[in-house]
């Protein structure tokens, strides 16, 4: 039987950046932790905004790193039969329903309003809902603490295939993530809004929910989250150690001076040693980059 795991899992939207690389550090050093493989999974089911070579260019950057996952590479774009046969057990039950309205029709709304819940239209044009209740989803998040949500309240019925066929990223993070395998999921804090999603389809599903642990956001300076979309940098994959001790002090550690000329591979280890999720939990919620 494999071994329980952690994983790590970049959309392949551009290289990586300061902010991915303390996503990928935490789930790395937390899986080492735990005595527990780390996988890399590439999201990649999100087609159009898929970028020729990034994932190659993550992939290279996570060796220079010396984040070294175990197995072979996972793409969720290979895994969509298994993603389509949990959006049939969940239709078959009565959990789905298909919804037309359109984007500008939910416009400024967080919440579906329901519109379609009840209207047992067809597939055509539409985008496939699960049913959501009035069950509080609570959990203890390994960083965050208590999160308690109530879906009904905050996002309501949401999206698990989208009307131009791809299946939505809650469902297919529910499939893998919810598989017995996986233990801990460690991720940035701006996930956090959409785990309560996730282990409802756990459930549904009747997967195996992990332990949830989401770890500060690298802020830039104008307090926006490092991204793509605020024009994060790539890592400069020739100076790994140097890039590893800028995102150290995000989880709580300080190198010592002398690990400046050790290697990425000796950092980490020392990182392992010394990493605590624990101490992460009084601490601020994003760190300025
Ligand atoms: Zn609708």
């Amino acid at each position: 039987m494999a071994a329980d795991a952690g994983r790590f899992a970049p959309s392949p939207t551009g290289p990586l950046h300061f902010g991915s690389l303390l996503a990928a550090t935490a789930s790395f050093l937390d899986a080492r932790q735990q005595g527990g493989d780390w996988l890399v999974r590439i999201d990649d089911l999100d087609t159009p905004r898929n970028v020729p070579g990034a994932e190659d260019a993550i992939l290279a950057s996570l060796e220079a790193h010396g984040l070294h996952w175990d197995g072979p590479v996972i793409r969720q774009s290979e895994r969509v039969s298994r993603y389509e046969e949990a959006i049939d057990r969940l239709s078959r039950a009565g959990h789905t329903f298909y919804c037309t309205c359109s984007r500008k029709r939910l416009k400024g709304q967080t919440r579906y309003p329901g519109t379609c819940r009840h209207l047992s239209l067809s597939a055509a044009g539409a985008a496939l809902r699960v049913r959501t209740n009035a069950t509080p989803i609570a959990f203890e998040d390994l960083v965050a603490g208590p999160i308690r949500e109530t879906l009904t309240d905050t996002v309501g019925d949401f999206v698990i295939r989208r009307r131009d066929g791809i299946v939505a990223y809650q469902l297919a993070t529910a499939v893998d993530d919810g598989q017995a395998r996986i233990k801990r999921v460690i991720r940035g804090r701006d996930l956090l809004d959409n785990t309560a999603r996730q282990i409802h389809l756990i459930r549904l599903l009747e997967g195996e929910t992990p332990a949830y642990g989401h770890i500060p956001l690298l802020v830039n300076g104008t307090g926006q989250k490092l991204s793509k979309q605020t024009f994060a940098q790539a890592l400069d994959d020739r100076r790994p150690t140097a890039n590893l001790i800028h995102v150290l002090p995000a989880l709580g550690l300080s190198p010592p001076a002398e690990a400046r000329a050790s290697t990425p591979e000796q950092l980490l280890a020392w990182a392992a040693g010394t990493f605590s999720l624990k101490a992460l939990r009084d601490g601020p919620s994003s760190y300025r980059h």
